[in-house]
């Protein structure tokens, strides 16, 4: 993201460091907290731009990153030396030695720039010994520096951390706002930007993967063509649905979302509702003939069923059984 007008739904994000920025008042530490993909990463990285922009420098007014000038490009190319991202070996902890290694250590060395910006990703990840040496960094920082904690949540950092912070909360974008910037930002056209839109359930970078990504487009295309079928799904099919579904179970989520939203397409127009609120606008024609196959007692027993496939958990050794039974449901014998 190039600005923060991209920055779409997170206005108190926005509002805040426009502000600090227009009035150079900036904090020592702030905590972007919210789930994955409401837009921490981008905030961060276009604030520490923002800060460090020459165009920006000494010029009251102004906010957004220029992009052009010899920082901004640093920047966005991942090499400016004073925007410090600290990384962690091991997936699943954000260990002590990597906050001294990579922050206790450098803070001291004076910036390039005016500013020395530490960018901490995965910082719920940190143990109480990590989020203690912070704190003392945080207790005293060197006039120069910026750190920027990010999180899923607020609730695991150190209250004395949080304290010391400047806490923004990011927030699940509106459906509509995600559809608009896919088909304005992204060229994407309108009754394929729907779908993504939906299934993203408020995460802009979720949003993003299902539209652009090829691998997950064809994906979503196999899927469309086993539901277009649905009622005609028999024993076999359903066996060779759930055998591919087993080989791609790394798209289980989005792969019963869909199933979700497709059936309830069909129990919408089945109910009378208007064809511009489908999920699956390109498939009316389908849907419409879903619609008068299915009686309401079908289509509750297929949502039913798809909701409790949902539930199970995803490591489940079940999972191609639990989703051949899902398929098989859809196949409604007509006597
Ligand atoms: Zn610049």
């Amino acid at each position: 993201m190039n600005h923060f007008r991209d920055l779409i739904g997170q206005d108190t994000i926005l509002t805040h460091f426009k502000n600090a920025l227009e009035k150079d008042q900036v904090s020592h530490a702030y905590l972007l907290y919210g789930e994955k993909g409401t837009g921490k990463h981008s905030a961060a990285y276009l604030f520490a731009r923002a800060l460090l922009c020459e165009e920006n420098r000494g010029k009251a007014g102004r906010f957004e990153p220029c992009n052009r000038c010899h920082s901004c490009k640093m920047a966005l190319s991942g090499n400016h030396l004073d925007i410090i991202t600290v990384t962690h070996e091991k997936a699943s902890v954000l260990a002590v030695e990597e906050i001294r290694k990579q922050v206790i250590n450098t803070i001291g060395e004076k910036p390039y720039g005016p500013r020395k910006i530490y960018i901490i990703p995965d910082a719920e990840l940190m143990k109480d010994q990590g989020k203690n040496a912070l704190l003392k960094t945080l207790e005293e920082p060197p006039s120069y520096a910026v750190i920027i904690l990010l999180s899923r949540n607020k609730e695991d950092m150190l209250a004395t951390i949080i304290s010391r912070s400047v806490c923004l909360p990011t927030q699940p974008v509106k459906t509509e706002a995600i559809q608009t910037y896919l088909v304005d930002k992204c060229g994407i056209p309108e009754s394929k930007a729907y779908l993504p839109a939906a299934l993203a359930q408020g995460n802009l970078g979720k949003a993003l993967y299902l539209a652009q990504n090829e691998e997950m487009g064809e994906f979503m295309e196999d899927l469309i063509s086993t539901l277009r079928s649905a009622p005609n799904i028999g024993p076999l099919k359903a066996s060779e649905a759930a055998k591919n579904a087993s080989a791609k179970k790394e798209f289980s989520e989005t792969r019963l979302d869909m199933i979700l939203l497709w059936f309830r397409d069909v129990l919408f127009l089945k109910a009378g509702g208007h064809s511009s609120d489908l999920h699956f606008m390109e498939e009316l024609k389908t849907l419409s003939g879903q619609a008068e196959f299915y009686s309401f007692t079908d289509l509750n027993r297929i949502l039913r069923m798809a909701e409790k496939t949902v539930s199970r958990d995803y490591y489940d050794i079940n999972y191609e059984l639990s989703m051949e039974q899902l398929f098989l449901s859809m196949g409604v014998p007509k006597t």
